[in-house]
């Protein structure tokens, strides 16, 4: 797996973005409703590359992504090869 993501679920109101944003099919809405009752999403597989497309279109920062290069954000630029210097923080 290159990525990984964690998600805040007591931020998230169970938009829905972030599952429709993942190119990977990573994310679907879990089961269990948080403390508001909003249906936050987890991770569906180990298919995630770290793109950052969840994190970026979240629009309550409920998500922040990890990659296998230890490199932690909570939004991203575009992913390439050479990703390093793509990378950006944000929403630090
Ligand atoms: S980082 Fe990219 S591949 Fe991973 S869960 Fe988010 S949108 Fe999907
Ligand atoms: S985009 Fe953010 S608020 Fe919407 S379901 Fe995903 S984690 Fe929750």
């Amino acid at each position: 797996m290159a990525g990984k993501i964690i998600i805040d679920t007591e931020k998230c109101k169970g938009c829905g973005l972030c599952v429709v944003a993942c190119p990977k099919g990573s994310i679907v809405i879990s089961e269990q409703s948080n403390a508001k009752g909003y249906y936050p999403p987890r991770q569906a597989n180990d298919d995630c590359t770290g793109c950052c497309n969840c994190a970026v279109v979240c629009p309550d920062a409920a998500i922040e992504v990890q990659r296998d290069d230890s490199n932690r954000m909570k939004a991203a630029g575009h992913h390439s090869k050479n990703s390093k210097a793509s990378l950006v923080e944000d929403r630090a």
